[in-house]
């Protein structure tokens, strides 16, 4: 279409070389004296391939100038206007009517294959640039056609297209497949298929895409397939991204023997991660609900559950609990959980949001930890069973021989001509207390060995300390190491065990002994207690023997750590693990001027730890 500055011009140039043609026709009309209608259907062909070619105005411009042309050179008499005969004037009118509805026919069918040519660039231009591949093949596939958007995207030019199989440009993996559906779409001409499938571009990079194809029949032609594919490789990297963190979590959860569950309390809606249905023991298939939870739940900790979903003035948006679950076959199962209401833009997706985790495997190992403590405990009272031992000869032959003392006396009393019965029965007395007193150091020594069960009771500790100096005294003296105590922690007593406390300042006042063997000069020890500002008990042993290993004072608690030769390396272990239990602090210090300190908080919580 010409562009509107260039119509004036044009218009004149066609006015101009039409009216030449009529004034040439007009002279050779003239001449050959040819009548008004010959000249007139020679004119109506002249104004006619003007018009075809030309517009509507110069056409009208030269079909006055031929109306003229017929009436002053054509039609008699010549040059004068009012004396036309009659058939000249409906000559010249009919010639006017025609020429100016051909005219007008001309240019409104000019105009509609102007309009059709236009909107087909315009098409042509929507097909080659939209964002969408398209392709016609063949009935065989092979490529007729491709928009240039598409020929792009693979990164191939028009011509390196046209001609090839639609398979090529297909991945190898996918092509059968594509093939199989591209059969399927010739069986069913008309009918759309839509398929994803991976292409490959011309450097050999992959891209995904959807491909929408149908194949129809054209007039009485071989089918032809029309394709139109839809880059979705974004998409599809979302989704495998997607997938694979789906996967991780998931594996994750399954290895962690965690599980997590959405809830929606307003309407009930429950849904479960994978290992729910695992911990739970649940078909995958069930729709996860409170009263699946319910049911597995161990009799014993329902009502909890149960009144916290359900219990007045319960908060169940946020917690931290755990419980048993009594599996079908009898089984018990651990469980935590963990709940909180999630991020703010979920809150209309689900209420709150927790996770579960079968802690079944801790807790027994927990439970095998705690047994095998037990028994280290009581292994590491039986090795200072030897120099107990000692001790004990020592402790019981004291009032044995004050026995057997006492027994000659009765027995001398008794032996005189008047018998002295007073005397007697008081060394009689005095040989009861002896074997009493001797009873009883058996007896608080066979405690220490005694394996049972932990006890709370109330404990006066300075009593405990003192009992165990008495118990090591013999020990101590063997090796000329002076004992001193200051007990000072009073009423009232402590909650606690007494037979593990008592192990644990005998374990302190065994290694101050063993530390002292090893010094020359003053071997002193001293046992303390105090009660502290915090209501706590602190009690102290200090000794100067040969002081703390120069390692982290805190791998002195470690299992197994010993400097000694036959040292087990479990009593500070175990003392300290008895004194936490007993809600306790026990740790280790260097002495002034040389040994070292072990010092035990035993806190007033002890009670409720302890429960
Ligand atoms: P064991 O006495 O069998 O070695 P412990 O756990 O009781 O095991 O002690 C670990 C180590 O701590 C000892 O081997 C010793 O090196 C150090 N230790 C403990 N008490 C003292 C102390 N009073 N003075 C110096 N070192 C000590």
């Amino acid at each position: 279409m010409a562009a509107p500055a260039a119509r004036p011009r044009r218009t004149g140039i066609e006015v101009f070389l039409g009216g030449i043609a009529l004034a040439l026709l007009a002279v050779v009309c003239f001449e050959i004296g040819a009548g008004v209608a010959p000249t007139a259907f020679v004119y109506l062909a002249v104004i006619l391939l003007v018009s075809l070619r030309g517009n509507f105005l110069s056409s009208a411009i030269l079909s006055i100038i031929a109306v003229l042309c017929l009436a002053l050179f054509v039609a008699a008499p010549l040059f004068d206007f009012p004396t036309y005969l009659p058939e000249d004037v409906v000559v010249i009118s009919v010639f006017i009517l025609t020429a100016v509805i051909v005219t007008r026919l001309v240019e409104n069918l000019r105009r509609q294959t102007d309009d059709l040519r236009e909107s087909e660039e315009h098409w042509k231009e929507v097909f080659e640039q939209n964002p969408n591949m398209y392709f016609m093949a063949d009935a065989a596939g092979k490529i007729l056609s491709v928009n240039s958007f598409g020929a792009l995207q693979l990164g191939c030019g028009f011509d390196d297209l046209v001609g090839r199989p639609v398979l090529d440009v297909i991945y190898e993996a996918d092509r059968e497949f594509v093939q199989s559906n591209l059969s399927i779409c010739l069986e069913n001409l008309g009918q759309t298929r839509s398929w994803e499938a991976r292409k490959v571009r011309k450097d050999g990079t992959l891209l995904w895409v959807r491909e929408n194809a149908k194949a129809v029949r054209w007039a009485k032609d071989n089918p032809i397939f029309l394709l139109s594919c839809e880059d979705i490789t974004e998409r599809r990297r979302a989704e495998e991204k997607l997938q694979q963190s789906e996967a991780f979590l998931s594996e994750a959860q399954r290895l962690s023997h965690t599980g997590s569950f959405a809830w929606k309390v307003s309407n009930g809606e429950i849904s479960w991660s994978d290992e729910m249905f695992r911990i739970f023991e649940y078909d995958p298939s069930v729709k996860p609900s409170l009263d699946l939870v319910l049911q597995r739940m161990h009799p014993d900790d329902r009502a909890r559950l149960q009144h916290l979903v359900g219990g007045p003035g319960a908060d169940i948006t946020v917690g931290e609990e755990e419980y048993r679950l009594l599996m079908p076959d009898g089984r018990i199962k651990h469980i935590r959980t963990l709940r909180g209401t999630g991020a703010a833009e979920y809150a209309r997706t689900f209420t709150l949001l927790g996770s579960v985790m079968d802690v079944t495997q801790r807790k027994d190992a927990e439970e095998a930890l705690r047994q095998a403590q037990a028994d280290l405990a009581r292994v590491s009272r039986v090795t200072t069973m030897g120099e107990l031992t000692a001790n004990l000869a020592h402790e019981v032959n004291q009032p044995i021989t004050a026995a057997v003392t006492n027994a000659n006396a009765c027995l001398r009393w008794l032996a005189a001509d008047a018998p002295n019965l007073e005397e007697a029965r008081a060394a009689a007395r005095r040989i009861v207390d002896d074997g009493t007193r001797a009873a009883e150091i058996v007896s608080r020594t066979r405690q220490v060995f005694e394996k049972g069960v932990s006890q709370r009771q109330p404990v006066d500790i300075d009593e405990v300390i003192g009992e165990t100096i008495t118990l090591l005294n013999g020990e101590a003296a063997r090796h000329a190491i002076s004992v001193r105590q200051r007990l000072a922690a009073g009423f009232p007593e402590v909650m606690g065990d007494r037979i593990q406390l008592q192990q644990v300042v005998m374990n302190l006042i065994m290694n101050s002994i063993d530390a002292l063997k090893e010094v020359e000069g003053a071997r002193e020890l001293l046992v303390k207690s105090e009660r502290t500002d915090e209501d706590e008990v602190l009690v102290s042993v200090s000794d100067s023997g040969v002081g703390l290993p120069s390692q982290r004072p805190e791998q002195l608690f470690d299992t197994f750590f010993t400097t000694k030769p036959h040292g087990t390396g479990m009593g500070l272990s175990i003392s300290r693990s008895i004194i936490e239990a007993h809600g306790g602090r026990l740790w280790a210090e260097p002495n002034k001027p040389r040994g070292a300190v072990f010092q035990f908080t035993l806190s007033a919580e002890a009670e409720a730890l302890l429960a």
